[in-house]
């Protein structure tokens, strides 16, 4: 038996263990696979005493919180951890700012109109996405020009292998776009329980992004309050992203790729209406959708799958899709994009 060297407070009799049982309700992507075990943990004591069931079984584990950025690909042969730790509190504040710890079990949008209901501002241009806070740091989520890092102050992990308690900062979580040391060096070694958050109460507004503009504009807003851009935000996505509960998805299923500016520039000269912007000195991002879109897949369908009709970049689930037969579309649809552009298109969904 491999022991994690953790002290145990919880009782496996007292926890909510399944066995064999479908993931559907638990992915966005309503894929219907079977995991060996799933065990619901509503605190940091039941997650540990959850990771040493599945370390004595010497099964795989994996943590899930919304499931709204994962495709299965196949029946899991082990044990997920279903997070639902709860709780925010204040954990310090001065005039200017306040610092929010929210557990990682807590339901992302909760928390934000939690915040822009205090007036705590900096997370409300992220408002509705899918999923649960501690999935937030993994692949540094953002939306609207505002990404986690930008108000993140620390991660608070409970490590795999000795159980013990980390805290990271937020240098030290090596942020990128969708991108962070979660994805690499610290990926399946630590699960997050807690997420700290440095908001302002002197709200400073991000309102210059096109459509965020467009909604204030048509309400006549000139001198937005952090609830009027969460507002503003919610409305774009209700009416523009399929709602995963009625057809499942994952939101964006690329990452925009980023491409040298002379490698840009000679793409321009082929294909003159390809849009881009600086993202650092020297590189292109390259809107992922319009590449896909190109390719003349928006809205076609492929059996049980196909990428959606109005975001050609979400691929959805049509009724009975297996995740083999997303990841198949996922391929063909990189092959098609390289052949026509040389660009290799990334995943920004986990492929499990
Ligand atoms: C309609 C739609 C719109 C979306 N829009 C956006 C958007 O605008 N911006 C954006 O960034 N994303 C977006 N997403 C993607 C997704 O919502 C986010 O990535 C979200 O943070 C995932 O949260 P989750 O709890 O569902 O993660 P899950 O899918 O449950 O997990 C994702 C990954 O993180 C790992 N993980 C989860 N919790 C933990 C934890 N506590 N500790 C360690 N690892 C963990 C899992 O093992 C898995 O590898 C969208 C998705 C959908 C369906």
């Amino acid at each position: 038996m491999n022991d994690p060297g953790i002290t145990f407070f919880a009782k496996p009799s007292e926890m909510n263990i399944r066995q064999h049982i479908s993931l559907k309700p638990f992915n966005t992507f309503q894929i219907d696979i079977r995991a060996n075990r799933v065990i619901e943990c509503k605190t940091p004591d039941e997650l540990k005493e959850a990771i040493r069931l599945a370390t004595e079984s010497e099964e795989k584990l994996m943590v899930l919180g919304g499931g709204s950025n994962v495709l299965f690909t196949d029946d899991f042969d082990g044990t997920i951890l279903l997070n639902r730790i709860s709780g925010i509190e204040i954990t310090s504040e001065n005039e200017e700012y306040v610092f929010v710890k929210a557990s990682s079990g807590e339901v992302w949008h909760e928390l934000v109109m939690w915040c822009v209901r205090n007036n705590y501002a900096g997370i409300e241009n992220m408002s509705l996405i899918p999923g649960r806070v501690g999935a937030g740091p993994i692949q540094n989520i953002g939306a609207y020009g505002v990404e986690l890092k930008d108000v993140l102050h620390q991660v608070e992990v409970i490590m795999i292998d000795s159980g013990e308690t980390r805290i990271l900062s937020n240098a030290a979580c090596q942020f990128g776009y969708r991108d962070s040391i979660f994805k690499r060096d610290m990926k399946g070694k630590c699960i997050i329980i807690s997420v700290t958050l440095k908001l302002s109460k002197k709200p400073v507004i991000h309102a210059s992004y096109g459509s965020i503009k467009h909604e204030l504009g048509k309400k006549g807003i000139t001198q937005p309050t952090i609830r009027d851009i969460s507002e503003a935000v919610i409305h774009i996505r209700q009416s523009k992203l399929p709602d995963p509960h009625t057809l499942g998805n994952a939101g964006s299923f690329f990452k925009n790729p980023e491409v040298e500016k002379a490698f840009f520039e000679q793409l321009k000269i082929k294909h003159p209406s390809i849009p881009g912007f600086e993202h650092h000195p020297g590189t292109i991002k390259v809107p992922a959708g319009w590449l896909i879109e190109q390719c003349g897949f928006k809205g076609k369908q492929f059996g049980n799958t196909g990428a959606h009709k109005d975001q050609a970049l979400v691929l959805v689930n049509y009724g009975n899709a297996t995740g083999k037969e997303i990841l198949r579309l996922a391929q063909l649809i990189i092959k098609t994009v390289e052949e026509s552009f040389g660009i290799t298109l990334k995943t920004e969904v986990n492929i499990i």
